[in-house]
């Protein structure tokens, strides 16, 4: 007679083991009365088949009913393996089956089977695991970004929507302190491949800013018929706020050459950054708290940490103080 115990990944194996006696030695360890014929034998204690079923054996913490033979054990109780399975564990955001052992997780909660990312994976904007559950679906960019239903669906992708968000971009900067930004821009909508084309090396590029600068010059060194013309390329397929977020750093650019502004670019991104920021602090949404995150965490040395020194200057001098520190070339004060 024996019984064993295996424990594997949270399931306790046991094993019961039912038997037969007919001396009068044994005693019921519950009642402590003899026992005649059927009895249960576990972890070295015999008991009566009723006093067993009524007090020994333990119970599902789901449905209450006794469990015999193998079943599993966690934290919260025990469980038949089937209640376990299809109502404690937790079930897969993609194909709704359970969550046995490991699994993935997005920034939105969802949990799934890791094999779910060999599909079109995580939407390169909200981060979430595109499926027909999670995303209503998506799809693979030409530029190989993966792109979710739901992001999808508010794009910014016409004129007006550029123009929209251009608007709304130039007023919040305003309120804090960029005067007199063009709003005549041409803002042109590309590909990550294009956007690569134009800026070698920097393979996640989301916007650019070109200054065209074309001058006079006399022979005393005097400058005539200045003119500095831009343009601003922002990356396609992006959703509202991400698109206001990088156009408005984009702007912040346009605002340095127009004060003729030359700083390093750990200084020039990570002050451009700021503007980025504001936006997101401007919706703070589940998305945009989500983006925000992501720039606390880039390891970027001017987009991540670049941005995070300016942001602790801006905590300490505020955003009428910052601009006079960069307008006056003094922002090496917080750098
Ligand atoms: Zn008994
Ligand atoms: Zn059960
Ligand atoms: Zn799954
Ligand atoms: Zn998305
Ligand atoms: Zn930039």
């Amino acid at each position: 007679m024996l019984n064993s115990i295996q424990k594997k990944v949270g399931i306790i194996y046991f094993t019961l083991i039912i038997s037969f006696n007919f001396s009068s030695e044994y005693k019921c360890d519950y009642c402590k009365k003899n026992i005649i014929g059927k009895y249960y034998f576990l972890e070295q204690k015999k008991y009566h088949e009723e006093c067993y079923n009524q007090n020994i054996v333990p119970k599902c913490n789901f449905c209450k009913e006794s469990l015999l033979g193998r079943y599993v054990v966690n934290e919260d109780g025990n469980y038949h393996n089937d209640c376990y399975k299809n109502n404690i564990l937790p079930k897969c955001s993609v194909c709704i089956r359970p969550l046995e052992k490991e699994y993935n997780y997005d920034a939105w909660d969802n949990k799934y089977h890791g094999y779910h990312s060999n599909g079109k994976g995580n939407c390169s904007s909200c981060s979430r695991i595109i499926s027909e559950r999670t995303t209503n679906g998506g799809y693979i960019h030409i530029d190989g970004r993966a792109i979710c239903n739901f992001c999808n669906k508010d794009i910014v992708n016409t004129k007006l929507e550029i123009e929209d968000s251009r608007k709304r971009v130039l007023l919040l900067l305003e309120e804090i302190g960029f005067q007199s930004l063009s709003n005549e821009i041409p803002i042109i909508l590309k590909n990550r491949n294009e956007l690569s084309l134009l800026m070698p090396h920097s393979s996640m590029i989301s916007g650019l800013t070109n200054l065209e600068h074309s001058y006079k010059e006399n022979y005393l060194g005097q400058i005539s018929d200045e003119k500095k013309e831009y343009e601003i390329f922002i990356l396609d397929k992006l959703n509202p706020v991400d698109f206001d977020s990088i156009l408005a750093h984009e702007y912040l650019h346009v605002w340095l050459y127009e004060n003729n502004l030359n700083y390093n670019s750990q200084i020039t991104e990570g002050f451009c950054n700021l503007a980025r920021a504001y936006i997101y602090q401007k919706n703070l949404d589940k998305y945009s708290i989500i983006q925000l995150n992501k720039m606390n965490e880039d390891p970027d040395l001017d987009y991540g940490l670049g941005y995070r020194i300016a942001n602790l200057c801006l905590d300490n001098y505020g955003w009428n103080e910052i601009i006079k520190l960069f307008e006056n070339n003094k922002a090496h004060n917080c750098f």
